[in-house]
């Protein structure tokens, strides 16, 4: 993988670095700058700089010349002991991928945009780039008169001169580098306000394809309210800009006082569908707690980069559920974050949360499943355990202490156990350090209840090991804590439980395994709330695919759950499911088919936000799996505009499924205006029925005609298409280095191995496994190791 190759610093002689001040010269069809850095240091010997790319001109102090070397990575500059200010001139190239400075295209034009998480402020200026060294930033940037710019901070002055003009911004306050943005082009501004922060939206100009930003600005007002309240310090910066970016790797990024957002995750109109505005509300809840924890008080180092994503995921659950109480999502917290970081972890080649970073190439690929979703569901663990209170008040004096600095993952556990009495830094300790999750498994013996660990592996391997595990559970209807920190756990009751639930809505992140049918059964005496129903047959996915379920007893308790009506059970089974029947779509057509076609019939009669997304999601599945369903769908195709928002993918899917109609589709997407709109026909486009047709859009989406960050999504979609496998595998192989390139910088490339080649490598696991250790791709074993346990599964399903 061409990933950027950046050795460990070969010198740590810099002490402090106060500020930057940066000018750029942008050309900005000629795409490349000339820069300035007055870099205001004290270094106890020769300065190493982080320098990618440039062209250094000149290094300096006052008049005086000093020597330097610059390799290509590092600019050393022969000070010795030096404390003043240090001024290096260079030029350099526009960015050709996603990272750096780089260029976003949206078909009529471009901006230049900046992306610099986690290592790349590198490549757009020689810096000290490091989060704990920590500076202000005071940017200028020149460029042609008819553009404008944005950054972290509002302008301070600006002025014209020879049909270039200058933009003087304020100075940052002290900042990692990483958080740096620059924005250049032309854009669409709208203003609002929140209290005495002065908020804005922005997206690139262009005749066709606005962004409506009035929801964006809704939810931003709502979720600053909850943070500035629940943290109890205001936001910091003057100003708050949201900034739609046209081509965009990740979903957002939280530059201090100048987030950016792939355009989908901004714009809401009244044909956007509610799946999609949940979206917009949970990524502006996640960036807007980023300005505390990630931008106010950073890691110390890449090892705690799961404290900011973790902690900004949760976060993001916790305000959006005050903001917009109607949509219930820690059910999609469970069913998202828990369940794909279990996924995940359940993997022999996971890695602990807080994980070892030597190297900054490694740091791209921990922006996973386990920074994100492990971390946030420990947090959400501990949080049930200490009392939600205690976590706040800990929290709080966290940020209070930490402000404008640096802290790690202890920092945090101190100030919790402060608040809690609690011994949290033992508990947490054992969670982050460690790899994997336990299996806990229960039995009776007569009125005593055994409670067992090991780790849980979806091998089918045991390993004995030992968490701090918060185990709550409800016997007899009764609530009941206990700390399970050894191998095993007796606990007396009065007498044998007629009713039992361990891991009560979910709140620990551990599986749990009742031994025998007859405790089994106890399980489904009470009434269980959708959380509990999801945790049952969330376990049960597991089981199933570690080998610990058989199929058939699998399907049993599927069973439990046709004509499901509470959302969150409901859209697990046919995730489920679905997953299911790419693994082993003969097998599972039927039963699959059935699910979702009763499932329809039991939401077509909701009204509610929720029901409304997932009857989107189940009648879009249901396309793929019934062709008389599909045709049904396709009438309504003509009056699409009439159709509610959230049902026009199956709409548009159902169209493909029965007509065939390439060309047509094709140009609806060329006509479409907005990214909802296009990946919508991207998806119909991946789901026809004839496998050329299938190729044939994977071609035209690789040839120039699609985002470069939504060429991924194409491939995701056809890899939910079974009838097309061949053919999009066959394209894999032969596009798989360029993908690689196109995203290199980022984990996307990885992503892609592990979530479409686990799939389209079933039934050939061999033939991938030869080709994958030919192109030596970063994640390829995580990929590898997920097929084989796919692979059995669909073996063992064809037995059964
Ligand atoms: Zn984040």
């Amino acid at each position: 993988m061409q990933q950027m190759t950046t050795a460990t610093r070969p010198e740590k002689t810099v002490q402090q670095v106060r500020g930057y001040e940066v000018f750029l010269d942008v050309d900005f069809t000629g795409l490349k700058y000339k820069g300035r850095v007055k870099v205001d240091i004290d270094s106890r010997g020769d300065i190493t700089f982080d320098a990618v790319g440039q062209t250094v001109e000149s290094v300096g102090s006052a008049g005086r010349k000093f020597p330097s070397q610059h390799d290509g990575k590092f600019l050393t500059v022969k000070t010795g002991k030096f404390s003043g200010i240090l001024e290096i001139e260079f030029s350099a190239k526009v960015s050709d991928n996603f990272t750096g400075l780089y260029k976003a295209s949206h078909g009529e034009g471009y901006i230049l945009s900046t992306h610099l998480e986690a290592v790349q402020a590198r490549k757009v200026i020689p810096c000290i780039d490091h989060p704990a060294h920590k500076a202000e930033f005071k940017l200028s940037v020149r460029v042609d008169q008819n553009l404008s710019v944005i950054s972290n901070m509002p302008l301070d002055s600006s002025s014209i001169e020879s049909g270039k003009k200058t933009f003087n911004f304020k100075k940052t306050p002290k900042m990692a580098t990483y958080l740096l943005y620059v924005g250049v082009g032309k854009f669409v501004e709208s203003k609002d306000r929140h209290g005495r922060t002065e908020l804005f939206s922005a997206y690139a100009d262009r005749s066709k394809g606005k962004i409506n930003t009035a929801f964006s600005f809704e939810a931003a007002k709502k979720v600053l309210d909850f943070y500035e309240s629940y943290f109890g310090i205001p936001y910091q910066l003057p100003k708050l800009h949201n900034i739609a970016v046209p081509e965009f790797a990740y979903g957002a990024m939280e530059n201090w006082g100048a987030i950016t957002y792939r355009e989908i995750l901004l714009h809401v109109d009244k044909d956007t569908s509610i799946r999609a505005r949940k979206n917009v509300a949970h990524v502006i809840a996640h960036e807007i707690a980023h300005m505390w924890f990630g931008d106010l008080v950073t890691m110390k180092w890449w090892d705690d980069l799961w404290l900011n994503e973790s902690f900004a995921t949760f976060m993001d659950f916790k305000s959006t559920d005050w903001a917009y109480p109607q949509w219930r999502v820690w059910q999609d917290f469970v069913r998202t974050s828990t369940a794909g970081a279990m996924g995940r972890d359940a993997l022999t080649k996971t890695h602990p949360i807080e994980a070892k970073v030597k190297d900054p190439e490694e740091i791209e690929e921990l922006f996973d499943e386990i920074s994100y979703g492990k971390g946030a569901s420990i947090l959400r663990m501990i949080e049930g355990y200490i009392g939600a209170e205690s976590f706040k008040k800990g929290v709080d004096a966290y940020l209070h202490k930490f402000q404008y600095s640096n802290a790690s993952g202890n920092d945090l556990w101190s100030h919790l156990q402060q608040a809690s009495g609690t011994d949290v830094n033992r508990i947490m300790e054992g969670w982050i350090s460690k790899e994997g999750f336990p299996l806990v498994s229960v039995s009776l013996l007569g009125s005593k209840l055994v409670l067992q660990q090991e780790r849980f592996l979806l091998t089918g391997a045991v390993e004995k090991h030992v968490w701090p595990i918060p185990i709550t559970m409800t016997v007899d209807g009764k609530a009941q804590k206990h700390l399970l920190d050894e191998e095993k756990l007796e606990v007396n009751l009065s007498s044998p439980p007629h009713s039992l639930k361990v891991n009560v809505d979910q709140t620990g992140f551990y599986v749990v395994h009742y031994d025998g049918k007859e405790l089994q059964n106890r399980v489904w005496i009470e009434k269980l709330s959708p959380l509990d129903r999801w945790g049952l047959i969330s376990d049960a996915k597991v089981f199933l695919l570690s080998g610990r379920m058989t199929f058939t007893d699998y399907l049993r308790l599927i069973s439990r759950y046709q004509n499901e009506e509470e959302y969150l059970p409901a859209f697990e089974v046919s995730d489920q499911l679905a997953l299911l029947y790419e693994i082993s779509p003969a097998r599972l057509l039927e039963t699959s088919r059935k699910f979702h076609s009763e499932e329809l019939k039991i939401l077509s009669r909701k009204t509610d936000d929720n029901s409304a997304t997932l009857r989107g999601t189940v009648a879009a599945r249901l396309t793929l799996l019934d062709d008389g369903y599909a045709a049904q769908a396709a009438s309504q195709f003509k009056d699409l505009a009439t159709v509610e928002p959230d049902m026009r993918r199956s709409v548009v899917m159902g169209y493909a499924r029965s007509s065939n109609d390439f060309d047509g589709l094709i140009d609806l997407f060329k006509k479409s205006t907005t990214d909802e709109e296009r990946l919508r026909y991207l998806e119909a486009l991946a789901s026809f029925r004839k496998p050329e047709l299938v190729a044939k859009t994977l071609d035209f989406a690789v040839a120039g005609n699609v985002k470069r960050q939504d060429i991924r999504n194409v491939l995701f979609y056809a890899t939910a298409n079974p009838d097309a496998y061949n053919a999009t595998w066959n394209w894999f192989k032969k596009n798989a280095d360029k993908l690689d390139t196109m995203y290199s910088g980022t984990a996307q490339f990885s992503i892609v191995l592990r979530e479409a080649v686990s799939i389209l490598g079933v039934g050939r696991a061999n033939e991938v496994e030869t080709f994958l250790k030919e192109h030596d791709y970063i994640g390829a074993d995580i990929a590898l190791e997920r097929l084989r346990i796919y692979d059995r599964l669909a073996k063992s399903i064809g037995k059964a």
